[in-house]
């Protein structure tokens, strides 16, 4: 379970007794939400390992996940230089944070919409499964995914072969080239297979103990 040594009386609540939590995504980094704890709600996220705030319309605590089941599981928190603001990397569960049903609360933009920044391994593979989900006759990608296995599998093939090449030459800009080559490629085939790169993120930090 959720260990922590975070000082709740460290913490500097404004005049309100409350102090701003930005909740992140664990794996990926994508800024899900923001809302408001106070000391009693960062003591009920410490104790159960799940997120509570402070509901400044219903002026109750809040569950956050009580009637959605969208809970989410603290794997970190972490406070500012200045100790007046939170942020908690969690496990969203059901992937929704927004109570609209949104991913992130933060899915407004300016302009085009698009997810909210994240790592960009992430948001490649997102981009790959909208191209899955929408196909265009332009897109390479679409042109790749049209070829099912056979062609997206030897390009895995190939594409590997000039990693392997490139770092034996220590060639760093061929090194960059084709390894960014050999991750879209593989990105292609997870689109392609259903897998979730999240399931990849989740093996990698599995293998970091
Ligand atoms: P939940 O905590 O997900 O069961 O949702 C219960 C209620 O909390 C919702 O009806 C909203 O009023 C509120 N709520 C849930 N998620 C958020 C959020 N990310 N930001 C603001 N309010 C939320
Ligand atoms: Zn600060
Ligand atoms: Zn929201
Ligand atoms: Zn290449």
């Amino acid at each position: 379970s959720f260990q922590s040594a975070i000082p709740v009386e460290q913490i500097r609540y404004n005049e309100q007794g409350l102090v701003p939590a930005i909740v992140q995504d664990y794996l990926d980094g994508t800024v899900l939400m923001m809302a408001w704890m106070n000391r009693e709600s960062l003591q009920k996220t410490l104790e159960t390992g799940q997120t509570w705030f402070w509901s400044r319309s219903r002026s109750e605590l809040w569950h956050k996940g009580a009637t959605s089941g969208h809970v989410q599981q603290v794997q970190s928190i972490r406070y500012d230089c200045d100790s007046d603001a939170l942020l908690v990397t969690v496990k969203q569960i059901g992937d929704i944070a927004c109570h609209t049903g949104e991913r992130s609360c933060f899915h407004q933009v300016e302009g085009t919409i698009q997810a909210p920044p994240a790592d960009t391994l992430s948001q490649v593979y997102t981009v790959i499964c909208d191209r899955r989900d929408h196909p265009n006759l332009e897109s390479y990608t679409c042109k790749l995914l049209a070829g099912g296995d056979n062609k997206i599998l030897k390009k895995i093939g190939e594409e590997s072969a000039e990693v392997v090449m490139a770092f034996k030459d220590d060639d760093k800009e061929a090194i960059a080239n084709e390894v960014a080559d050999l991750l879209y490629h593989t990105l292609v085939a997870l689109a392609a297979h259903q897998v979730d790169i999240k399931a990849v993120y989740r093996r990698l930090q599995d293998r970091r103990r």
